[in-house]
């Protein structure tokens, strides 16, 4: 399934993280971020136990993806920079699951060849 993050919410969070910046200050911003993935990754974890339920995951998941654009702005960097490093690690993500798929692949043809080997060696 293709749901990209439409580029308007990505937009619509960093105006927002920078107007907080502006309102509470970059150290509170800060923690902010990691208060936030910090309940992400608890999330997760309590899901794992039966402890979170998926919309409780979600909800901290969109937090987190929230509070990504805070963490870009209290370095003082932009969303351009953001989305470049998306891109970047899209692409490596992208390219590590190609070639899983690949070597999966290429290892279900050499189990197929070597049944038939051993099929005709009467193995
Ligand atoms: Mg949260």
């Amino acid at each position: 399934m293709k749901v990209p993050i439409p580029s308007i919410l990505l937009e619509r969070a960093w105006a927002l993280e920078c107007r907080a910046k502006a309102c509470w200050g970059q150290d509170a911003q800060r923690l902010m971020v990691c208060e936030e993935a910090g309940e992400l990754v608890s999330a997760i974890a309590q899901h794992a136990r039966g402890r979170a339920t998926a919309q409780e995951v979600v909800d901290e998941a969109a937090d987190a993806i929230i509070v990504a654009c805070a963490a870009v702005a209290v370095v003082d960097l932009d969303l351009v920079d953001l989305e470049q490093a998306l891109r970047a690690k899209l692409d490596r993500l992208q390219s590590r699951v190609n070639d899983h798929d690949r070597k999966k692949q290429q290892m279900a043809i050499a189990a197929m060849h070597n049944g038939r080997e051993n099929l005709e060696a009467g193995k």
